[in-house]
């Protein structure tokens, strides 16, 4: 996808050409296992969060302005905050915070990830902005540093930043990269309207009221799986403990879920805290006819198909 309104100007190895512009093109991700603890004191939970990052990207651009503007494009752009509550704005202010310079950028985002959908969209602008800004303003900010950032911004941006596939502990943000044997073809099957991810968390610990959660562990066969690029293997151990939760919420996901299957998917899961349904399938061609049956199914907005894993944030 073209961001429409990059110039020239791009950044190479950190320099600015011209410093009228850098691109920054971040993945979406999957959450293949979600296993979440019990809710701590702080009203977090731990997590043992397998990302994937995947073929779907946002484009985030900036150039010197005279004051923070953020401006959105694509087809859930009136959905997305323009003001400072927008993650990639906060990416801009924390980074000129840190270095004691104005933020007077403007800050351009071609949005191809849907919108609270459980992919990631929102923290992944929050990596690309912070990218770009380093570069355009020639901070040269270490990947220690610029890690450090992401964290305080959410528990999703680490690795937005990083891409490929990590596991997550803590509250997800504390990353270890994961070795990845192949390509997985994914469907992802977008929803009407988004579900609030406090809203789902909340929900699983209604469900879970007198339950003694386990502490969440990754799966060593899904760990397996994933060396191995066998996508047999994976969808066999697909897991995600907030779908019941976002399924309570919106129960026709259920019928998305099952549509995937019946039109030939190896294994299906909520995305994240959802309402987008992903469907791993055995290659290309099987991932175009579920995306088809999928949409013809009318349980779903959109199905796009996607590949994984995904290179993380990376300058145009
Ligand atoms: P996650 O998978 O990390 O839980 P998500 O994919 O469900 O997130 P996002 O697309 O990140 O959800 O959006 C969640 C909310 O964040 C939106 O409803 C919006 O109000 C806010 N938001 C802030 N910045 C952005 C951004 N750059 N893009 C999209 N939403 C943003």
């Amino acid at each position: 996808m073209s961001s429409g309104t990059a110039e020239g100007g791009t950044a190479v190895g950190g320099t600015v050409n011209g410093g009228t512009a850098v691109t920054v093109r971040v993945p979406a991700k999957v959450n293949i296992q979600l296993a979440v603890g019990g809710a701590r004191p702080d009203g977090f939970h731990d997590l043992a969060n397998v990302f994937l990052a995947v073929s779907l990207y946002d484009e985030v651009t900036v150039r010197p302005a005279t004051a923070l503007t953020v401006t959105c494009e694509g087809p859930d752009a009136d959905q997305v905050p323009l003001d400072r509550t927008n993650l990639a704005a906060r990416a801009a202010l924390l980074l000129a915070e840190r270095h004691g310079i104005e933020p007077d950028v403007h800050i351009h985002i071609a949005k191809d990830i849907p919108v609270a959908g459980g992919m990631a969209g929102g923290s992944a602008d929050g990596a690309g902005a912070l990218l770009a800004c380093d570069a355009l303003w020639g901070l040269r900010s270490s990947r220690a540093e610029l890690l450090d950032i992401c964290a305080e911004l959410g528990s999703d941006v680490p690795f937005s930043l990083v891409g490929g596939a990590a596991l997550g502990t803590g509250r997800g943000e504390r990353l270890t990269p994961l070795e990845v044997g192949g390509t997985f073809h994914w469907v992802f099957a977008v929803a009407d309207g988004g579900l609030s991810t406090p809203a789902v968390y909340g929900e699983f610990d209604r469900l879970n009221e007198g339950v003694a959660v386990p502490p969440p562990e990754a799966s060593e066969p899904l760990l397996a799986a994933l060396r191995a690029g066998d996508p047999v293997a994976l969808a066999a151990s697909l897991s995600n403990d907030l779908q019941a939760a976002a399924v309570s919420l919106r129960p026709s996901l259920r019928e998305a879920l099952a549509a995937g299957l019946a039109a030939g998917a190896l294994g299906a899961l909520v995305s994240g805290s959802g309402p987008t349904t992903a469907f791993l399938t055995k290659d290309a061609d099987a991932a175009t006819q579920v995306a088809s049956a999928l949409l013809a199914s009318g349980t779903c907005r959109t199905a796009r198909t996607a590949t994984s894993p995904a290179a993380g944030a990376t300058v145009l």
